[in-house]
């Protein structure tokens, strides 16, 4: 077994990743998983129940990333897990349509006015590597806007410039993309909509899309500027390109139609994901219907998978959503908006710089004064006092992004008592941060 760097880490997570060292890459089958820009040994989970996840030594953490996103009911939600075994009963997979990806998708066309059609896949990743094949066939063009900082899965050509695990590593442009994947991508700086048109201009008539996260959570969470997500539909729209709005973070999260249901900007096709699948691999990309269908078997463009829509993922997913009601919605955000002021006071109490930012119940803290409006911007914070900070939160079983660049997510489950908990640990934590130097 090797060295534990931190004294209070945790033996049975330590033997278990010198095990997955050994046969995965890194120990992780996700990168932001590993602990690298934070320090120490990853937690290895054994379960979770409502706002808690119990560690392999059995600790117990209040969970602040609830699977970064899906579990906006908590963990072990009893009525989902019901859905989940009565479908799990009847078998898992039949590769044959089945009723319950109808009734996903129709749940999802219902809440959400301009997506006509959906097209079930299985990660965020395939939504998104869809959408933009699909508006490159739509438009016979070939050029992708995307913005520095915005992640949308592990798409060769939506490598450049991401957020998530690619900002927290610091990776420039990921090795394995070749100069013609990524030769379309045209990355601009996030809520710059001249720097939108002068690449219009630039590129007449060669433009397929933009895609944008809804509101970017990559990053950590940097909203979009009042009318910048209505400004790139605009700019699309004058030039025959597809506006695409990723909302594989926010969908069914920041609120019952997602960023959609706060901002109103009707996007051409729309990307989903985490709360949809309700903890299982279920995601979609959707939209306009005539866009739509172009997909085969409808249309020539060709997008197949085969567990696609599978059967208990998407009841899942659907046990989900029908339990998300404006009662559940309210829960989380009066949960985010109460550690949003208790980290905020906390941080001030030990005068610490730093803004706190937020999309409805989504948010982050940065550790620096000025506001975050650009990928650039989140760099220049104090990422060293987010180590501290992290660890301490962590020591006091407060289970936090293991990064300076990712959003926090709070579920309905998140209880009075669990914040309690988080509001015991963060004097420490604040102290942490303070005291740390780079
Ligand atoms: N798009 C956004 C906005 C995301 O946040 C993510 C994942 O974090 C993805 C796409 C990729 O989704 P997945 O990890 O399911 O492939």
């Amino acid at each position: 077994m090797s060295e534990l760097a931190y004294p209070y880490e945790a033996p049975a997570s330590q033997a278990l990743f010198d095990r997955a060292t050994a046969v995965t890459p890194g120990g992780v089958n996700s990168p932001v998983r590993a602990f690298r820009a934070v320090g120490g040994t990853p937690r290895f989970m054994v379960s979770g129940t409502g706002p808690y996840l119990t560690d392999a030594d059995g600790r117990e953490y209040v969970d602040l990333v609830c699977s970064w996103g899906p579990m906006i009911l908590g963990h072990a939600h009893p009525e989902v897990i019901a859905a989940v075994q009565e479908a799990v009963a009847r078998g898992t997979s039949f590769g044959t349509p089945g009723e319950g990806e109808v009734a996903l998708a129709e749940e999802m066309v219902a809440r959400i006015e301009p997506l006509e059609q959906v097209r079930l896949v299985s990660s965020g990743t395939e939504a998104t590597m869809s959408a933009i094949r699909l508006a490159r066939g739509f438009t016979r063009r070939s050029k992708v806007i995307k913005f520095a900082g915005c992640y949308h899965g592990h798409v060769d050509s939506l490598l450049a410039s991401a957020g998530s695990g690619v900002a927290t590593f610091a990776l420039p442009d990921t090795p394995g993309v070749t100069g013609a994947q990524a030769g379309d991508t045209i990355v601009l700086p996030y809520n710059d909509l001249d720097a939108v048109r002068a690449a219009f201009a630039a590129h007449p008539g060669e433009i397929a899309c933009v895609i944008t996260e809804a509101s970017p959570g990559n990053m950590g969470v940097v909203p979009p500027l009042p009318g910048f997500n209505q400004g790139l539909k605009d700019v699309c729209a004058e030039h025959g390109a597809l506006y695409i709005s990723d909302e594989v973070m926010t969908g069914f999260r920041t609120s019952r139609a997602g960023w959609y249901g706060i901002d109103g900007v009707r996007p051409d096709l729309m990307t989903f994901g985490k709360v949809m699948g309700g903890g299982f691999p279920a995601a979609a990309f959707g939209g306009r219907a005539d866009v739509m269908g172009h997909l085969a078997p409808a249309g020539p463009v060709y997008q197949a998978g085969t567990l696609s829509g599978n059967p208990v993922a998407t009841a899942a997913g659907l046990a989900q959503l029908r339990l998300l009601d404006d009662a559940a919605y309210d829960r989380v955000n009066a949960a985010s908006a109460r550690i949003r002021s208790l980290v905020s006071e906390a941080l001030t109490k030990e005068g610490v710089a730093h803004t706190l930012q937020n999309a409805s119940n989504m948010f982050s803290v940065f550790f620096t004064d000025r506001p975050v409006r650009t990928y650039a911007d989140a760099k220049e914070q104090e990422a060293f006092r987010f180590n501290a900070f992290f660890h301490s939160m962590l020591a006091s079983g407060v289970y936090l992004p293991p990064s300076a660049f990712e959003s926090w997510f709070v579920s309905a489950a998140h209880d009075e008592r669990a914040l309690e908990r988080i509001a015991d640990a963060l004097p420490a934590a604040a102290r942490a941060a303070a005291e740390a130097t780079a």
